[in-house]
This record gives C-alpha cells, structure tokens and sequence, in this order.
C-alpha cells in the first residue's frame, strides 16, 4: 500500500502536506499528471488533523527550516497550518507558507486582514504565487474556481500579510515571457515584497 505522505524532506527544507483541495487549476502545476513528487506519496486519502501533523513534524526537529506547500492550496488548511506552525515556532524553527493567496475567497466571511493576522508571528515568510501581471492573464493560466476575482484577492492578501509584518515574496513562473515577468516585478516592488521567477518544472 502506498504510504502518504504528510511531511516530507527536499534539499535544506522540510515540506509539510496538509491537503489536495486547491481553488486553482494552473497549467504548470507539479502535480499535474503525477501520482507522487520524487519518492513522496502527496495525494492524501485523508487530511491529517493536526494532532497528526505535529506528531511528524517531531521527527524533523533536526531541521530548521519548514514550508507549507504539497499537492493543494495550504489554505484550505488554516486551522492545521495555525497549531502546526504554533509548534514549530515553540521549537524556534523558520516558517513559511506558500500559497497562492486567495485567502478571502477560500475563507468566505473573513478579510484577507484577518486571516494575516491569524498567521502573523508564526508565519515568518509567506510566498504567494503572483504568476501574471493582470487578471486575465492570471485567469488563463491558472483557472481559479472564484474567476477573474482570484487575482484581486490574491493581491489583497499579500497586501494584508506585509501590512501584519509577514515577509512577502511574490513569484511568476519563467515561462511568463519577459513582457509578463516584467510587470509582475513592477508589482512586487509597488507592494514592497521580494520578487522571485520559479523555474517551470515539467
Ligand atoms: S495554486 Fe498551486 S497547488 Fe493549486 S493548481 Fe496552482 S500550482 Fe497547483
């Protein structure tokens, strides 16, 4: 039987794999066609609670640098992300949460405000994957459930982390084209956040 995987170790970082459910469906995306990421199993029968997660992440403690990020939109996870980063944060440990930042949509009732400030001290860094420079690019490449609005929430929610003291990086995939990668740079640096191009993994 296939085991899988919640927490698992690639190159310095330790990932942490809290869910598959994802309000995007981007063309690039590594999960895409894939059953597991190297040897790592990340589709999930069912999502780990945190009681669960935190007893993994016990076996890391060597490690001192963890990332949200697996086969989904961590967000979907934000109670399990709030007790597990709470843990590791107990343990002195670098936190960071990669997303793509539809914070507001996903947590319909809540401002992207709001849910920053949940994050805020325990979250030491939060990537969001910016990937366009306008609304319908975005929406083309990566088909959010909310529609063109996924774009403005996203960027309402880097807006709201930087504002609650959370480092921001915002990224763009490398085969934007340099038209795009150039704007979204632009943005970044309006923002105030750091501005990384990931390199397009097939
Ligand atoms: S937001 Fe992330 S997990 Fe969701 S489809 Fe896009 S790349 Fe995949």
């Amino acid at each position: 039987m296939k085991k899988q995987t919640i927490v698992y170790h690639y190159k310095d970082k330790i990932y942490i794999n809290l869910t598959n459910k994802c309000s995007n469906n981007c063309e690039f995306c590594i999960r895409n066609g894939k059953e597991k990421f190297y040897d790592y199993y990340l589709w999930l029968d069912k999502e780990p609670t945190a009681q669960e997660t935190i007893k993994e992440l016990e076996k890391y403690m060597d490690y001192q640098n963890f990332v949200f990020c697996g086969f989904g939109e961590p967000l979907y996870a934000l109670d399990t992300i709030i007790e597990a980063a709470k843990y590791l944060k107990r343990n002195n440990k670098h936190t960071r949460l990669n997303t793509n930042g539809q914070a507001d949509l996903i947590h319909k009732g809540f401002s992207s405000d709001e849910i920053a400030k949940k994050i805020a001290g325990i979250i030491d860094e939060v990537s969001i994957s910016l990937n366009a420079a306008d609304a319908e690019s975005y929406q083309k490449i990566c088909h959010s459930e909310f529609g063109i609005e996924g774009y403005a929430s996203m960027l309402r929610f880097a807006k709201a982390c930087k504002e609650n003291g959370i480092k921001v990086i915002l990224t763009i995939v490398d085969c934007m084209g340099e038209e795009q990668i150039e704007k979204a740079s632009l943005i970044a640096k309006k923002l105030g956040a750091e501005f990384r191009v990931r390199r397009y993994e097939k």
